[in-house]
Protein backbone atom coordinates (compact mmCIF):
# COMPACT_ATOMS: atom_id res chain seq x y z
CA UNK A 1 0.00 0.00 0.00
CA UNK A 2 2.92 2.33 -1.03
CA UNK A 3 1.75 5.85 -1.99
CA UNK A 4 3.84 5.77 -5.09
CA UNK A 5 5.07 2.76 -7.15
CA UNK A 6 8.68 2.09 -7.44
CA UNK A 7 10.37 1.42 -10.32
CA UNK A 8 12.85 -1.64 -9.54
CA UNK A 9 15.81 -2.31 -11.37
CA UNK A 10 15.18 -5.73 -13.18
CA UNK A 11 16.99 -8.25 -11.61
CA UNK A 12 15.39 -6.88 -8.72
CA UNK A 13 11.96 -6.43 -9.94
CA UNK A 14 11.95 -9.81 -11.06
CA UNK A 15 12.78 -11.33 -8.03
CA UNK A 16 10.12 -9.16 -6.66
CA UNK A 17 7.84 -10.78 -9.03
CA UNK A 18 8.79 -14.48 -8.12
CA UNK A 19 8.43 -13.99 -4.19
CA UNK A 20 5.07 -12.27 -4.98
CA UNK A 21 4.00 -15.65 -6.82
CA UNK A 22 5.98 -18.37 -4.76
CA UNK A 23 3.59 -16.41 -1.75
CA UNK A 24 0.22 -15.79 -3.53
CA UNK A 25 -2.20 -18.30 -2.35
CA UNK A 26 -5.49 -18.27 -5.25
CA UNK A 27 -8.59 -19.25 -4.56
CA UNK A 28 -8.69 -22.41 -5.93
CA UNK A 29 -5.99 -23.37 -3.86
CA UNK A 30 -7.96 -22.45 -0.79
CA UNK A 31 -10.67 -24.28 -1.88
CA UNK A 32 -8.18 -27.36 -1.66
CA UNK A 33 -6.76 -26.86 1.30
CA UNK A 34 -10.70 -26.20 2.70
CA UNK A 35 -11.67 -29.32 0.87
CA UNK A 36 -8.76 -31.13 2.91
CA UNK A 37 -9.47 -29.30 5.92
CA UNK A 38 -12.79 -30.33 6.38
CA UNK A 39 -12.12 -33.79 6.21
CA UNK A 40 -9.07 -33.87 8.53
CA UNK A 41 -11.66 -31.97 11.20
CA UNK A 42 -14.17 -35.14 11.03
CA UNK A 43 -10.48 -37.55 11.18
CA UNK A 44 -10.10 -35.86 14.43
CA UNK A 45 -13.46 -36.25 15.90
CA UNK A 46 -13.55 -39.85 15.28
CA UNK A 47 -9.84 -40.05 16.34
CA UNK A 48 -7.59 -37.13 17.39
CA UNK A 49 -4.36 -39.54 18.02
CA UNK A 50 -2.68 -39.55 14.48
CA UNK A 51 0.24 -36.82 14.81
CA UNK A 52 -0.14 -35.93 11.03
CA UNK A 53 -3.62 -34.75 11.93
CA UNK A 54 -5.74 -32.50 14.01
CA UNK A 55 -6.66 -33.20 17.48
CA UNK A 56 -9.64 -31.99 18.21
CA UNK A 57 -9.88 -31.65 21.59
CA UNK A 58 -13.01 -32.66 23.66
CA UNK A 59 -12.80 -29.20 26.09
CA UNK A 60 -15.75 -30.57 28.80
CA UNK A 61 -17.83 -27.12 28.01
CA UNK A 62 -21.22 -28.24 27.03
CA UNK A 63 -23.59 -25.26 27.36
CA UNK A 64 -23.89 -21.97 25.24
CA UNK A 65 -23.50 -18.81 27.77
CA UNK A 66 -26.81 -16.89 27.24
CA UNK A 67 -24.92 -13.70 29.47
CA UNK A 68 -27.26 -14.37 32.32
CA UNK A 69 -24.17 -16.31 34.56
CA UNK A 70 -23.00 -14.16 37.49
CA UNK A 71 -19.93 -14.75 40.07
CA UNK A 72 -16.88 -13.94 40.61
CA UNK A 73 -13.65 -15.64 39.23
CA UNK A 74 -9.69 -15.61 39.14
CA UNK A 75 -8.16 -15.77 35.67
CA UNK A 76 -5.07 -17.02 35.05
CA UNK A 77 -3.94 -17.07 31.24
CA UNK A 78 -0.29 -18.67 30.05
CA UNK A 79 -0.29 -17.33 26.45
CA UNK A 80 3.05 -17.12 23.99
CA UNK A 81 4.36 -14.09 25.59
CA UNK A 82 2.71 -12.99 28.51
CA UNK A 83 1.44 -13.91 31.71
CA UNK A 84 -1.88 -12.29 32.72
CA UNK A 85 -4.38 -12.53 36.31
CA UNK A 86 -7.59 -11.60 35.66
CA UNK A 87 -10.72 -10.85 38.64
CA UNK A 88 -13.87 -11.37 36.69
CA UNK A 89 -17.01 -10.10 38.13
CA UNK A 90 -19.37 -11.66 35.69
CA UNK A 91 -22.45 -9.15 36.01
CA UNK A 92 -25.60 -11.15 33.67
CA UNK A 93 -27.18 -9.43 31.48
CA UNK A 94 -24.04 -9.53 29.22
CA UNK A 95 -22.18 -7.41 31.39
CA UNK A 96 -19.03 -7.69 33.04
CA UNK A 97 -16.26 -5.54 34.86
CA UNK A 98 -12.48 -6.90 34.62
CA UNK A 99 -9.62 -6.00 36.81
CA UNK A 100 -6.01 -7.21 35.51
CA UNK A 101 -2.38 -7.61 35.80
CA UNK A 102 -0.14 -8.16 32.98
CA UNK A 103 2.97 -9.81 34.09
CA UNK A 104 5.90 -10.46 31.12
CA UNK A 105 6.78 -13.86 31.04
CA UNK A 106 10.94 -14.06 31.93
CA UNK A 107 12.13 -15.71 28.66
CA UNK A 108 14.13 -17.88 30.18
CA UNK A 109 11.19 -19.51 31.70
CA UNK A 110 10.18 -20.99 28.00
CA UNK A 111 13.32 -24.09 27.97
CA UNK A 112 13.58 -24.12 31.22
CA UNK A 113 15.19 -27.39 32.35
CA UNK A 114 13.18 -27.04 35.50
CA UNK A 115 9.49 -27.18 35.57
CA UNK A 116 9.03 -25.64 38.72
CA UNK A 117 10.18 -22.38 37.46
CA UNK A 118 7.00 -22.21 35.43
CA UNK A 119 4.61 -22.91 38.41
CA UNK A 120 6.49 -21.27 40.69
CA UNK A 121 6.51 -18.15 38.64
CA UNK A 122 2.33 -18.09 37.86
CA UNK A 123 1.79 -18.91 41.67
CA UNK A 124 3.51 -16.34 42.63
CA UNK A 125 1.53 -13.98 39.94
CA UNK A 126 -1.31 -15.17 41.70
CA UNK A 127 -0.63 -14.42 45.17
CA UNK A 128 1.17 -10.59 44.31
CA UNK A 129 -2.43 -10.02 42.29
CA UNK A 130 -4.50 -11.54 45.01
CA UNK A 131 -2.43 -9.22 47.91
CA UNK A 132 -2.90 -6.09 45.92
CA UNK A 133 -6.40 -6.26 45.16
CA UNK A 134 -7.30 -7.85 48.36
CA UNK A 135 -5.11 -4.88 50.66
CA UNK A 136 -7.02 -5.72 53.71
CA UNK A 137 -6.16 -9.31 53.55
CA UNK A 138 -8.52 -12.09 52.67
CA UNK A 139 -11.34 -13.09 54.44
CA UNK A 140 -11.06 -16.56 56.04
CA UNK A 141 -11.87 -19.58 54.70
CA UNK A 142 -12.71 -17.50 51.05
CA UNK A 143 -11.31 -19.63 48.19
CA UNK A 144 -11.39 -18.10 44.71
CA UNK A 145 -12.41 -20.08 42.09
CA UNK A 146 -9.86 -20.11 39.12
CA UNK A 147 -10.30 -20.37 35.33
CA UNK A 148 -6.90 -21.38 34.11
CA UNK A 149 -6.12 -20.33 30.24
CA UNK A 150 -3.36 -22.85 29.32
CA UNK A 151 -3.19 -22.40 25.46
CA UNK A 152 -1.52 -25.60 24.47
CA UNK A 153 -2.81 -28.61 23.29
CA UNK A 154 -4.43 -30.92 26.11
CA UNK A 155 -5.94 -34.36 26.56
CA UNK A 156 -9.22 -33.42 29.05
CA UNK A 157 -11.34 -35.88 30.71
CA UNK A 158 -13.25 -33.55 32.54
CA UNK A 159 -13.06 -29.48 32.67
CA UNK A 160 -10.89 -29.15 35.60
CA UNK A 161 -8.01 -31.34 34.14
CA UNK A 162 -5.77 -31.34 30.77
CA UNK A 163 -3.16 -33.51 30.46
CA UNK A 164 -0.60 -31.52 27.95
CA UNK A 165 0.11 -33.43 24.48
CA UNK A 166 3.36 -31.16 23.53
CA UNK A 167 4.46 -28.02 23.88
CA UNK A 168 3.84 -25.50 20.81
CA UNK A 169 4.94 -21.74 20.68
CA UNK A 170 8.72 -22.41 21.10
CA UNK A 171 7.69 -23.53 24.71
CA UNK A 172 10.04 -26.75 25.41
CA UNK A 173 9.96 -27.47 29.11
CA UNK A 174 10.73 -31.28 30.76
CA UNK A 175 8.39 -33.06 33.16
CA UNK A 176 4.90 -31.10 31.32
CA UNK A 177 4.06 -33.33 28.41
CA UNK A 178 2.23 -36.23 29.49
CA UNK A 179 1.26 -34.42 32.91
CA UNK A 180 -1.86 -32.45 34.39
CA UNK A 181 -1.00 -29.28 33.82
CA UNK A 182 -3.83 -28.73 36.47
CA UNK A 183 -2.61 -30.71 38.85
CA UNK A 184 0.98 -29.34 38.72
CA UNK A 185 -0.87 -26.09 39.15
CA UNK A 186 -3.05 -27.26 41.85
CA UNK A 187 0.17 -28.06 43.79
CA UNK A 188 1.97 -25.27 44.06
CA UNK A 189 -0.65 -23.52 44.84
CA UNK A 190 -1.09 -26.07 47.52
CA UNK A 191 2.57 -25.78 48.47
CA UNK A 192 1.92 -21.70 48.69
CA UNK A 193 -1.26 -21.80 50.62
CA UNK A 194 -2.79 -19.54 48.25
CA UNK A 195 -6.68 -19.21 49.23
CA UNK A 196 -7.72 -20.16 45.40
CA UNK A 197 -8.64 -23.43 43.73
CA UNK A 198 -8.90 -24.26 39.58
CA UNK A 199 -12.34 -25.36 38.85
CA UNK A 200 -11.61 -24.97 34.74
CA UNK A 201 -8.88 -25.46 32.43
CA UNK A 202 -9.31 -24.03 29.30
CA UNK A 203 -7.81 -23.15 26.02
CA UNK A 204 -7.73 -19.23 24.58
CA UNK A 205 -9.36 -20.30 21.78
CA UNK A 206 -12.49 -22.04 23.83
CA UNK A 207 -12.34 -18.62 26.12
CA UNK A 208 -12.44 -16.31 23.14
CA UNK A 209 -15.51 -18.11 21.78
CA UNK A 210 -17.25 -18.41 24.97
CA UNK A 211 -16.50 -14.98 25.91
CA UNK A 212 -17.76 -13.74 22.46
CA UNK A 213 -21.26 -15.85 22.87
CA UNK A 214 -21.73 -13.82 26.12
CA UNK A 215 -21.54 -10.40 24.40
CA UNK A 216 -23.21 -11.96 20.97
CA UNK A 217 -25.48 -14.32 20.17
CA UNK A 218 -24.18 -14.76 16.43
CA UNK A 219 -20.73 -15.79 17.68
CA UNK A 220 -19.71 -19.38 16.11
CA UNK A 221 -16.26 -19.62 16.28
CA UNK A 222 -13.37 -18.23 18.26
CA UNK A 223 -9.79 -18.30 17.18
CA UNK A 224 -6.60 -17.03 17.53
CA UNK A 225 -4.29 -15.50 15.36
CA UNK A 226 -1.16 -14.99 17.10
CA UNK A 227 2.11 -15.98 18.29
CA UNK A 228 -0.01 -19.63 17.77
CA UNK A 229 -2.72 -19.90 15.57
CA UNK A 230 -6.06 -22.12 16.46
CA UNK A 231 -10.01 -22.08 16.38
CA UNK A 232 -12.26 -23.64 19.02
CA UNK A 233 -16.29 -24.10 17.95
CA UNK A 234 -18.98 -26.39 18.85
CA UNK A 235 -20.18 -29.83 17.48
CA UNK A 236 -23.09 -32.51 18.28
CA UNK A 237 -22.01 -35.25 20.49
CA UNK A 238 -23.24 -37.80 17.65
CA UNK A 239 -20.53 -36.50 15.62
CA UNK A 240 -17.57 -36.69 18.29
CA UNK A 241 -17.57 -40.94 17.56
CA UNK A 242 -14.41 -40.71 19.63
CA UNK A 243 -15.94 -40.26 23.03
CA UNK A 244 -18.43 -42.68 22.55
CA UNK A 245 -19.14 -44.21 26.18
CA UNK A 246 -17.42 -41.92 27.91
CA UNK A 247 -20.54 -39.62 28.72
CA UNK A 248 -23.48 -40.04 30.80
CA UNK A 249 -26.34 -42.14 29.62
CA UNK A 250 -28.76 -39.42 30.35
CA UNK A 251 -26.81 -36.81 27.63
CA UNK A 252 -28.82 -36.63 24.53
CA UNK A 253 -26.66 -37.22 21.28
CA UNK A 254 -27.97 -33.52 20.05
CA UNK A 255 -26.22 -32.00 22.63
CA UNK A 256 -23.36 -29.93 21.80
CA UNK A 257 -19.99 -30.31 22.96
CA UNK A 258 -16.85 -27.73 22.64
CA UNK A 259 -13.87 -28.39 20.12
CA UNK A 260 -10.15 -27.15 20.99
CA UNK A 261 -9.47 -27.65 17.29
CA UNK A 262 -5.81 -27.33 17.63
CA UNK A 263 -5.58 -27.03 13.85
CA UNK A 264 -2.35 -25.67 14.22
CA UNK A 265 -0.91 -29.00 13.26
CA UNK A 266 -3.17 -29.22 10.49
CA UNK A 267 -1.61 -30.90 7.40
CA UNK A 268 1.56 -31.87 9.41
CA UNK A 269 1.36 -34.63 6.58
CA UNK A 270 2.42 -32.04 4.00
CA UNK A 271 -0.36 -32.45 1.80
CA UNK A 272 -2.06 -29.75 0.43
CA UNK A 273 -0.08 -26.40 1.89
CA UNK A 274 2.26 -24.42 -0.61
CA UNK A 275 5.31 -24.47 1.15
CA UNK A 276 8.01 -22.78 0.06
CA UNK A 277 11.47 -23.50 0.69
CA UNK A 278 11.30 -20.97 3.61
CA UNK A 279 8.79 -22.87 5.48
CA UNK A 280 10.68 -26.19 4.77
CA UNK A 281 13.72 -25.02 6.51
CA UNK A 282 11.66 -23.06 9.20
CA UNK A 283 10.27 -26.35 9.91
CA UNK A 284 13.37 -28.76 9.66
CA UNK A 285 15.38 -26.28 12.06
CA UNK A 286 12.72 -25.79 14.50
CA UNK A 287 12.96 -27.70 17.88
CA UNK A 288 10.18 -29.82 17.02
CA UNK A 289 10.09 -30.35 12.78
CA UNK A 290 7.27 -32.07 11.51
CA UNK A 291 4.81 -30.50 14.25
CA UNK A 292 2.39 -27.66 13.93
CA UNK A 293 2.45 -27.55 9.76
CA UNK A 294 -0.18 -24.51 9.06
CA UNK A 295 1.21 -22.74 12.74
CA UNK A 296 4.43 -22.31 11.15
CA UNK A 297 2.97 -20.72 7.86
CA UNK A 298 0.74 -18.42 9.10
CA UNK A 299 1.15 -17.24 13.61
CA UNK A 300 3.67 -14.40 14.48
CA UNK A 301 5.97 -16.20 15.77
CA UNK A 302 6.97 -17.14 12.42
CA UNK A 303 6.53 -14.23 9.75
CA UNK A 304 9.75 -12.60 10.83
CA UNK A 305 11.77 -15.36 10.13
CA UNK A 306 10.18 -16.07 6.87
CA UNK A 307 10.81 -12.11 6.19
CA UNK A 308 14.43 -12.92 7.14
CA UNK A 309 15.10 -15.81 5.26
CA UNK A 310 13.26 -14.82 1.61
CA UNK A 311 15.62 -11.26 2.13
CA UNK A 312 18.82 -13.39 2.72
CA UNK A 313 18.27 -15.33 -0.71
CA UNK A 314 17.67 -12.07 -1.93
CA UNK A 315 21.24 -11.36 -0.75
CA UNK A 316 23.41 -14.08 -1.29
CA UNK A 317 21.88 -14.24 -5.03
CA UNK A 318 23.18 -10.37 -5.11
CA UNK A 319 19.59 -8.73 -5.88
CA UNK A 320 19.19 -7.18 -2.25
CA UNK A 321 21.69 -5.09 -0.27
CA UNK A 322 24.72 -5.16 -2.59
CA UNK A 323 26.61 -2.57 -1.18
CA UNK A 324 26.76 -4.74 2.44
CA UNK A 325 30.22 -6.19 2.68
CA UNK A 326 29.97 -10.23 3.95
CA UNK A 327 31.76 -9.64 6.89
CA UNK A 328 29.51 -6.38 8.01
CA UNK A 329 27.48 -6.59 11.21
CA UNK A 330 24.52 -6.07 8.78
CA UNK A 331 25.12 -9.57 6.99
CA UNK A 332 25.63 -11.03 10.38
CA UNK A 333 22.24 -10.04 11.86
CA UNK A 334 20.86 -11.39 8.14
CA UNK A 335 22.02 -14.76 9.08
CA UNK A 336 20.59 -14.38 12.79
CA UNK A 337 17.82 -17.21 12.99
CA UNK A 338 14.65 -14.76 14.92
CA UNK A 339 16.57 -11.66 14.62
CA UNK A 340 13.55 -10.43 13.15
CA UNK A 341 9.88 -10.27 15.05
CA UNK A 342 6.31 -9.91 13.45
CA UNK A 343 6.86 -6.45 14.06
CA UNK A 344 9.24 -5.68 11.80
CA UNK A 345 6.65 -6.76 8.86
CA UNK A 346 4.19 -4.49 10.97
CA UNK A 347 6.32 -1.79 10.58
CA UNK A 348 7.35 -2.07 7.24
CA UNK A 349 3.76 -2.27 6.11
CA UNK A 350 2.31 0.28 8.06
CA UNK A 351 4.83 2.82 6.24
CA UNK A 352 3.93 5.53 4.54
CA UNK A 353 6.30 7.73 3.86
CA UNK A 354 7.25 9.26 0.48
CA UNK A 355 10.95 7.79 1.03
CA UNK A 356 9.70 4.38 3.35
CA UNK A 357 11.95 6.37 6.25
CA UNK A 358 10.34 4.25 8.79
CA UNK A 359 11.36 1.17 7.06
CA UNK A 360 14.91 2.62 6.87
CA UNK A 361 15.01 3.59 10.54
CA UNK A 362 13.95 0.02 10.97
CA UNK A 363 16.61 -1.45 9.32
CA UNK A 364 19.53 0.76 11.14
CA UNK A 365 17.92 -0.45 14.08
CA UNK A 366 16.96 -4.01 14.35
CA UNK A 367 19.70 -5.28 11.10
CA UNK A 368 22.27 -2.71 11.39
CA UNK A 369 21.20 -2.36 7.64
CA UNK A 370 21.75 0.87 5.10
CA UNK A 371 19.15 0.62 2.50
CA UNK A 372 18.07 2.32 -0.52
CA UNK A 373 14.63 3.58 -1.18
CA UNK A 374 14.37 0.63 -4.17
CA UNK A 375 15.46 -1.94 -1.15
CA UNK A 376 12.91 -0.36 1.30
CA UNK A 377 10.06 -0.75 -1.51
CA UNK A 378 11.16 -4.34 -2.29
CA UNK A 379 11.07 -5.27 1.39
CA UNK A 380 7.69 -3.39 1.70
CA UNK A 381 6.58 -5.14 -1.09
CA UNK A 382 8.07 -8.59 0.32
CA UNK A 383 6.22 -8.14 3.36
CA UNK A 384 3.14 -7.47 2.19
CA UNK A 385 3.36 -11.02 0.38
CA UNK A 386 3.92 -12.79 3.49
CA UNK A 387 1.49 -11.15 5.31
CA UNK A 388 -1.42 -11.51 2.57
CA UNK A 389 -0.32 -15.39 2.74
CA UNK A 390 -1.46 -15.46 6.45
CA UNK A 391 -4.21 -13.88 6.52
CA UNK A 392 -5.58 -15.77 3.29
CA UNK A 393 -4.26 -19.33 4.45
CA UNK A 394 -5.65 -18.19 7.82
CA UNK A 395 -9.56 -18.62 6.65
CA UNK A 396 -9.11 -21.78 5.72
CA UNK A 397 -10.16 -23.57 9.21
CA UNK A 398 -12.83 -21.03 10.19
CA UNK A 399 -14.16 -21.69 6.49
CA UNK A 400 -13.87 -25.30 6.89
CA UNK A 401 -15.77 -25.19 10.20
CA UNK A 402 -18.16 -23.51 8.68
CA UNK A 403 -18.86 -25.41 6.03
CA UNK A 404 -18.62 -28.94 8.00
CA UNK A 405 -21.43 -27.68 10.70
CA UNK A 406 -23.29 -25.15 7.74
CA UNK A 407 -23.24 -21.64 9.07
CA UNK A 408 -23.19 -19.31 6.47
CA UNK A 409 -24.25 -15.90 8.67
CA UNK A 410 -22.51 -15.82 11.52
CA UNK A 411 -20.18 -13.94 13.59
CA UNK A 412 -15.85 -15.26 14.16
CA UNK A 413 -14.69 -14.00 16.87
CA UNK A 414 -10.64 -13.50 16.61
CA UNK A 415 -8.14 -12.61 18.85
CA UNK A 416 -4.30 -12.48 18.75
CA UNK A 417 -1.26 -9.97 18.45
CA UNK A 418 -1.53 -11.01 14.31
CA UNK A 419 -4.78 -9.74 14.15
CA UNK A 420 -5.14 -6.91 16.60
CA UNK A 421 -1.88 -5.78 15.63
CA UNK A 422 -0.56 -6.53 12.13
CA UNK A 423 -1.57 -3.80 8.90
CA UNK A 424 -4.62 -4.62 7.06
CA UNK A 425 -5.18 -8.54 8.47
CA UNK A 426 -8.60 -8.35 9.32
CA UNK A 427 -9.34 -6.90 5.68
CA UNK A 428 -7.02 -9.38 3.59
CA UNK A 429 -9.02 -12.17 5.92
CA UNK A 430 -12.20 -10.63 4.69
CA UNK A 431 -11.09 -10.40 1.24
CA UNK A 432 -9.94 -14.31 0.74
CA UNK A 433 -13.22 -15.61 2.84
CA UNK A 434 -15.02 -12.94 -0.33
CA UNK A 435 -12.85 -15.34 -2.64
CA UNK A 436 -14.30 -18.42 -1.31
CA UNK A 437 -17.61 -17.32 -0.19
CA UNK A 438 -18.66 -15.39 -2.84
CA UNK A 439 -19.11 -12.27 -1.40
CA UNK A 440 -17.60 -10.35 -4.64
CA UNK A 441 -19.71 -6.57 -4.43
CA UNK A 442 -21.21 -6.95 -1.26
CA UNK A 443 -19.21 -4.54 1.51
CA UNK A 444 -17.14 -5.96 4.27
CA UNK A 445 -18.86 -5.00 7.01
CA UNK A 446 -22.09 -6.65 5.44
CA UNK A 447 -20.39 -10.12 4.60
CA UNK A 448 -22.75 -13.04 6.23
CA UNK A 449 -19.46 -14.51 7.87
CA UNK A 450 -17.57 -12.32 9.36
CA UNK A 451 -14.31 -12.04 11.42
CA UNK A 452 -15.17 -9.74 14.08
CA UNK A 453 -13.18 -8.49 17.49
CA UNK A 454 -13.15 -11.34 20.34
CA UNK A 455 -13.94 -10.39 24.11
CA UNK A 456 -11.11 -11.04 26.18
CA UNK A 457 -11.27 -14.78 25.76
CA UNK A 458 -8.75 -15.77 28.61
CA UNK A 459 -10.31 -13.50 31.15
CA UNK A 460 -14.17 -13.38 30.65
CA UNK A 461 -14.20 -16.47 28.91
CA UNK A 462 -12.33 -18.23 31.16
CA UNK A 463 -14.79 -16.55 34.17
CA UNK A 464 -18.20 -17.48 32.38
CA UNK A 465 -16.69 -21.47 31.51
CA UNK A 466 -16.13 -21.68 35.65
CA UNK A 467 -19.17 -19.88 35.86
CA UNK A 468 -20.93 -22.48 33.65
CA UNK A 469 -19.04 -25.59 34.53
CA UNK A 470 -20.35 -24.35 38.39
CA UNK A 471 -23.87 -24.98 36.66
CA UNK A 472 -23.33 -27.75 35.15
CA UNK A 473 -22.14 -29.38 38.88
CA UNK A 474 -25.30 -28.83 40.26
CA UNK A 475 -27.15 -30.08 38.16
CA UNK A 476 -25.43 -33.45 38.57
CA UNK A 477 -23.51 -33.44 35.60
CA UNK A 478 -20.13 -32.63 36.81
C1 LIG B 1 -1.61 -23.87 20.78
C2 LIG B 1 -3.10 -23.69 20.99
C3 LIG B 1 -3.43 -22.22 21.14
C4 LIG B 1 -2.85 -21.42 20.00
C5 LIG B 1 -3.12 -19.93 20.15
C6 LIG B 1 -1.14 -23.00 19.65
O1 LIG B 1 0.24 -23.09 19.51
O2 LIG B 1 -1.30 -25.21 20.52
O3 LIG B 1 -3.53 -24.40 22.13
O4 LIG B 1 -4.82 -22.07 21.15
O5 LIG B 1 -1.47 -21.64 19.92
O6 LIG B 1 -2.60 -19.43 21.34
MG1 LIG C 1 -3.01 -15.11 24.56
Amino acid sequence: MVAKEISLPGKLQEKLDRFQDEFWVPKERLDKIIAHFISELDRGLRDGTDPSGIPMNVAWVMEYPDGSETGDFLALDLGGTNMRVVMVHLLGNHKFTTSQHKYRLPNHIRTTRNRDDLFVFMANCLDKFVKETNPDGVPAGKIFPLGFTFSYPVTQSRIDKGILQRWTKGFDIPGVEGEDAADLMNKEIARQKLPIKIVSLINDTSGTLVASRYTDPLTEMGCIFGTGVNGAYYDRVENITKINGQLEDDIPQKSKMLINCEYGSFDNGHKVLPRTKFDIEIDDESPRPGQQAFEKMTSGYYLGELMRKAMLEGYDEGHLFIDLAKDSEGAKNLHTAYILDTSFLSTLESDETADLSDTEKEFTEKLSIATTLEERYFSKKLASFIGTRAARLSICGISAVCKKMDYKHCHIAADGSVFMKYPYFPERAAQALSDVWGYEGIKMEDHPIQIVRAEDGSGVGAAVIAALSAKRVTKGLS
